[in-house]
């Protein structure tokens, strides 16, 4: 019997078996996938991703990956570009952008040395229950037989199509239909590798740095435009590049060193996150648009959040139910400001008037864009932010400068 078993061992999973085991309980981490392996995902990891990473001991080895550091961001909206370093957050300044085989490894990896029993390779089919309460896992190895193992709690870290959230019918709110589809590639010998932004018409435009002096762009089309997309993907890359012309040329310089890889499977929700003997993390209870690439992050808190409630449950300090009401309150009500603004993002439509004013306010205002880029990293407050009297204070610079 252990005490927790997590299904699923990229970002979310791994860090909370990691978690749970530093606490002394004794831990079944599964993974149909064996690591280091690749998943559908580009890579950037805001600062308040970083600090955790940091926090738990794994920063070193992120940035001994050669992976570089990413502190200057570039928005360009079109007729003109927002550039500046968002405001650190626990004396971390910089983004980084690993490639997932290499930071779900030393995620795994890390989870394993916290003394969790890792299972590569393991499949579960289905959930064990006693009446309502989940009481543990049916699955099977490698060619394998069936296996069951039993704990107090079984947490889904499974992703999007999270089997727990299916077997245990987790309530579903918030939710949109996906709005985009997006399609990435990794090219070398790209000059000038910060984080860049372009916002056009029915498009978004996203490059930074990654491992080994590779860099990723990824593009974003509306869901509409998928089954056209797909159909010659090189020719409607190149295209959407055609809408940023440096750096089209920039890429046109450089190599292509991968295939493309895209997903329309961009659904938005939140799932209600636990129930007797179950609980979800990451992209299995909280999954969107990945345009304002929150998820890593995203994964990590909740991790940190959920780890410190089935602790609190099962140390008996709290009902283990109230402890995981809590989690799911902390974590919406981290994410319900960045989830509105990551649907507008994904709307892919020029910014309403009040927003295009304010950006076009914040120009030249250097403390105050390096704030607004901070409400999309998650360093700066995004109500505090858009409170109405600092939106008053930089209209109010802005027209004294004009
Ligand atoms: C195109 C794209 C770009 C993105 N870009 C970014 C970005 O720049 N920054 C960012 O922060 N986020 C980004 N994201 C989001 C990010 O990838 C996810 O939020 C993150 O991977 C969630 O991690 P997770 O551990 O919850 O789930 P996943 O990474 O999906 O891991 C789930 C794991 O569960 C395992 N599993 C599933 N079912 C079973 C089963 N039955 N038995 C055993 N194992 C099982 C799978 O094998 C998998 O390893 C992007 C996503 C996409 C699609």
């Amino acid at each position: 019997m252990y005490d927790a078993i997590v299904v699923g061992a990229r970002c979310a999973g791994s860090p909370t078996a990691m978690l749970l085991a530093r606490k002394g309980y004794r831990v079944l981490l599964v993974d149909r996938a064996s690591f280091p392996s690749d998943t559908l995902s580009v890579h950037y990891i805001h600062q308040p991703g970083v600090a955790r990473l940091a926090r738990w001991g794994l920063l070193d080895q992120v940035i001994a990956s050669n992976c570089p550091p990413v502190r200057r961001q570039r928005l360009d909206v079109g007729p003109f570009a927002l550039e500046g370093t968002p405001p650190p957050l626990d004396g971390v300044a910089d983004g980084y952008a690993p490639r997932r085989t290499v930071l779900d490894k030393i995620l795994v990896d890390a989870a394993a040395a916290a003394g969790a029993e890792v299972r590569e390779r393991f499949t579960v089919g289905e959930l064990v229950t006693d009446g309502e309460r989940v009481t543990g896992i049916r699955g099977h190895g490698a060619g394998g037989g069936t296996v069951t193992e039993e704990a107090r709690i079984v947490i889904g870290a499974d992703g999007i199509h999270s089997l727990v959230a299916r077997q245990v019918d987790a309530a579903e709110y918030n939710d949109k239909p996906a709005m985009t589809c997006a399609y990435y590639s990794y090219w070398s010998d790209l000059p000038k590798p910060g984080v860049e932004l372009y916002s056009r018409p029915d498009h978004m435009i996203v490059t930074g740095p990654t491992n080994d002096g590779q860099s990723l762009i990824i593009v974003y089309w509306p869901i509409a435009a998928f089954s056209e997309v797909r159909t010659d993907i090189e020719t409607h890359f190149s295209a959407a590049l055609d809408l940023a012309p440096d750096l089209a040329e920039r890429v046109r310089a450089g190599t292509r060193t991968e295939r493309f890889k895209g997903t329309a499977d961009l659904r938005n929700f939140y799932r209600r996150p636990y129930g007797p003997g179950w609980a979800l993390v990451g992209d299995a209870g909280y999954h969107k648009d990945p345009i304002t690439a929150q998820g890593i992050s995203d994964a990590f808190r909740d991790a940190d959040l959920l780890a410190a409630a089935i602790d609190d449950g099962l140390a008996g300090r709290r009902p283990l139910a109230d402890a995981l009401a809590g989690y799911e309150a902390r974590r919406n009500e981290a994410t319900m400001p960045i989830y509105e603004m990551t649907l507008q993002f994904a709307a892919l439509q020029p910014p309403p008037p009040e927003m295009q004013q304010l950006l076009g306010a914040l120009r030249g205002n250097q403390e105050q864009t390096n704030r607004f880029l901070g409400t999309v990293v998650g360093t700066v407050p995004i109500p505090e932010f858009f409170a109405s009297e600092n939106l008053g204070s930089i209209m109010g610079m802005a027209a004294t400068a004009a």
